[in-house]
This record gives structure tokens, sequence and C-alpha cells, in this order.
């Protein structure tokens, strides 16, 4: 079973809610669970556990490399590619790499065969464990653009190795590529939210995303007690489940910011995420 977390908004507990539930995973089974954490841009899911890293390798995108002396100039190449990274001026072509999606088409058209593809190192993937969670990360390079290969990396390495365990997806926060990226293999997705106008905002976009891509849907409320109720009036309405609710807890604030994870620090939360991992069963087994 892939449960990918996410939210429409960052700040909402996206991380808190991902490492909780892979704790209570590795509580119940014996088969270690596997956090991924999608969140290529700042993946901090790791810090919250000691992970002893074991592997890791450098990804990226593949893009074309022209070869002068049988390229014609003929100009297929840029007009089939919709990201304008390839471009034919005059006896020169000219590969933007930052631009390239790694699409391939432009090697596929050259009627010369004068393209190959090389990769062009945009990012990491590393895993580990902690002992009781198996744990891969994805890192984007600083000053890289394109999330989503660093993403399909991690998902391309590591889902085929989970076997019947459960995996736990840490997606990135927002609306965009990357979080469909991230959640778009998964059996259900849990979206953390707070009672606010803006997280309210944000979850409407988010349940958009999740709905267009017909994956089940539940919510976790986080920081309940602050704002209105009107989050969950709407979960009501679109048919949500709402999964549990957090309440404000100065504590889980303080915990957290020492990089202490919350069930290990405040136990007594475990209960609410025994009770949303079973939740989510029940509903990817109908
Ligand atoms: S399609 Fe091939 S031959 Fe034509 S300009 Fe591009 S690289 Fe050169
Ligand atoms: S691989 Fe795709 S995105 Fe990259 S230059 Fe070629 S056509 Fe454009």
């Amino acid at each position: 079973m892939v449960i990918a977390v996410a939210s429409g908004k960052g700040g909402t507990g996206k991380t808190t809610v991902a490492v909780s539930l892979a704790i209570t995973a590795a509580d119940q089974s014996s088969a270690k669970p596997l956090l991924l954490d999608c969140d290529v841009e700042e993946p901090n899911s790791g810090l919250f556990l000691d992970i002893d890293y074991s592997t890791g390798r450098d990804t990226g995108v593949l893009v074309p490399e022209v070869d002068l002396d049988k390229c014609t100039y003929c100009g297929r190449c840029a007009e089939v590619c919709v990201w304008n990274a390839i471009a034919v001026a005059g006896e020169k072509v000219l590969v933007f790499r930052d631009l390239c999606h790694g699409c391939g088409s432009c090697s596929l058209v050259c009627p010369e065969d004068a393209i190959s593809e090389i990769t062009h190192v945009t990012g990491r993937i590393e895993g580990g464990s902690d002992g009781s969670i198996n744990f891969a990360r994805g890192i984007l390079n600083v000053g890289q653009a394109m999330p989503v290969p660093v993403i399909s990396s991690l998902l391309n390495e590591y889902l085929p190795q989970s076997g019947n365990s459960t995996v736990i997806i840490d997606s990135s926060p927002g609306t965009s590529c990357p979080v469909v990226e991230a959640v778009s293999r998964s059996d259900y997705v849990i979206l953390v939210t707070e009672p606010t106008p803006f997280g309210l905002h944000d979850l409407k976009a988010a349940v958009d995303v999740v709905k267009q891509l017909g994956i089940p849907a539940g919510v976790i409320i986080n920081r309940d007690g602050i704002g209105n109720n009107d989050v969950e009036k709407y979960c009501h309405s679109a048919y949500l489940p709402v999964l549990a609710k957090i309440p404000m807890d100065r504590r889980i604030a303080e915990m957290l910011s020492e990089g202490i994870p919350l069930l290990r620090g405040l136990p007594e939360y475990k209960e609410v995420f025994l009770d949303v991992l079973a939740a989510v069963r029940e509903e990817v087994k109908k």
C-alpha cells in the first residue's frame, strides 16, 4: 500500500504526519515500512530519524548531444521540442539543458541519427535505514529548476523494491507537477491542512488535483483549534473523510524544533495515527 502525504500549502505539518505514519507502521509490523521523501527541494523528513545512509547516486535528465559531423541543420529537432530547449541557428545547434525535459523527441525525429543522449545531473537520490524504517530521499541540486526527474528517479528505484511494505510518500507542498509526480502512483492521498482560510483555499486546490488523478483521499486537520471550522464543513460537503484532528499543542512545535519526531516525544498521539492507518487500509481495500 502506497500512501502519499500532500498539502496544498507549505508549513501545515505534512512531514510530521508522514514521519508519524512511518513510525506507526514500523511499530505495527515486522515488515519495515518505506518512507520516501519526494519533497526534493527541501527533503527534511530524514532529519527526524537517525538514518544511516548506505546508498546514493547522482540522477538527472537525459539531454541531447548533437554530432555536428552528422547534422544537416534541418531544424526538425527544434520544431518538435515544445519546451524550446533546442534551437538551430545557421550552422549551430544550441541545447538549453536547463529547459530540457528529457522527453527524447528530438532524437527520435532526427533524420540523420545525429542526436545521442547524455545525463545532465540535476540531483541525487540516497537511501538508508534507521533500523526500523527504510528511508530514501531525493535532493535537487541548488540552482536546478526541475524537481520532477529527481522525484521520478526516486520512485522508479525504490517503489519496485518495496514489496508488501507500507510505503509513505512525503510529497512537495503545493499542487504543481512535483506533487502530481509524487502522488500519482499512490493508493491513497492524505491531505494535511490547517483550519484557516488559507488552509481551506489551498486544500480545495489540492483536492481538485487528487480528484483529477482519481485517487481516494482523506484530510488531517493540523493545529486544530486555531481559525474556524470551515475546513471541516468543506470536507463534509465534498465527501472527504476527516481522518484526524491534531490539536494546536505548543509541545509539538517545541519538539519538532529540536528534531524530535512527534510520536517519539509525545507517544499519546500514537492512537491518532493507528486510527488513520486503519481507516486508510479500509478505504484502499474497497
Ligand atoms: S534534427 Fe538532427 S540533423 Fe536536423 S538539425 Fe536537429 S540534430 Fe541536426
Ligand atoms: S529531449 Fe525533449 S525537451 Fe529535451 S531538447 Fe529534446 S525534444 Fe526538447
